[in-house]
């Protein structure tokens, strides 16, 4: 634990982060509109979408493409490929 969701198609981050490329720029995105309160993550805004990790040349058909917003979700399971944890933002 924790994991993030996409509030529109409900993947998780195993199925939105393929390649390290999309955890790579997910990482990025988060560290960038992190808000820290008394040095503790505690909202990410705007909040990230998923056409934002997986960018609208990735997707194999462009009428899918997903824009929905990425959910932190504290008690799902870990994403098994690509850690993640506030630790790192
Ligand atoms: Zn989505």
């Amino acid at each position: 634990m924790p994991n993030a969701k996409c509030e529109k198609c409900n993947l998780l981050l195993d199925d939105i982060l393929v390649k390290d490329k999309h955890y790579n720029r997910f990482i990025k995105l988060m560290k960038e509109r992190v808000v820290k309160f008394a040095g503790f993550p505690c909202n990410i805004t705007p909040g990230i979408r998923h056409n934002e990790i997986v960018l609208d040349n990735s997707w194999i058909c462009l009428n899918n493409i997903c824009d929905g917003v990425l959910y932190y979700q504290p008690f799902t399971p870990s994403p098994k490929k690509y850690k993640f944890s506030l630790d790192m933002i």
